[in-house]
């Protein structure tokens, strides 16, 4: 038997597909590890209160929803609508942050990277799986990126890379 639509970690069916397969519960958890990864990157020292910008969508939900059950309410996080001088959190998707960032670049702009964003290294399709599994509304926005990454897989990730190597190096 081919294990074709069995999950990767256990024997359950997939229910989730992308490069990897996923149950819903193995889909959560590996998106959860790979939030947990990009928390630890960013600068949070739960001793500080910090700001969550309030927004409508799911990706806001979501983001509430990670940031809850990463830091089991240790992190004091107050729900606001005007951004602040510091400690600021920001709902987003990766699709998001790399339409900004072309946009950005491409417009000859000064490249605004700051901030907290938990979600910058999950994708919409992803986010949609999630928004499922948890019943959150989900809304579909198709942006460029999105067809492009259809066309051409891996476009995002390696976007994001780009990103990466931006911030390392401090270019403005
Ligand atoms: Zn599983």
């Amino acid at each position: 038997m081919v294990k074709k639509d069995v999950c990767d970690k256990c024997s359950k069916k997939a229910t989730v597909k992308f490069n990897q397969q996923y149950c819903d519960d193995h889909f959560l958890q590996t998106i959860e590890k790979r939030i947990r990864k990009n928390i630890r990157k960013q600068d949070i020292d739960i001793k500080h209160q910090f700001y969550l910008i309030k927004q409508k969508g799911h990706e806001y939900e979501l983001t509430k929803h990670f940031l809850k059950k990463i830091f089991e309410g240790r992190l004091k996080i107050k729900e606001v609508t005007k951004k602040q001088p510091k400690n600021n959190i920001y709902a987003t998707s990766l699709d998001e942050e790399a339409t900004k960032f072309l946009n950005e670049f491409f417009n000859n702009k000064k490249i605004e990277l700051k901030g907290i964003k938990p979600l910058d290294v999950v994708m919409q399709k992803e986010q949609k799986e999630i928004c499922r599994i948890l019943q959150i509304p989900f809304e579909d926005k198709k942006d460029f990126l999105t067809q492009f990454e259809e066309q051409y897989p891996g476009t995002k990730y390696s976007l994001k890379k780009t990103m990466e190597h931006f911030k390392e190096r401090k270019i403005q």
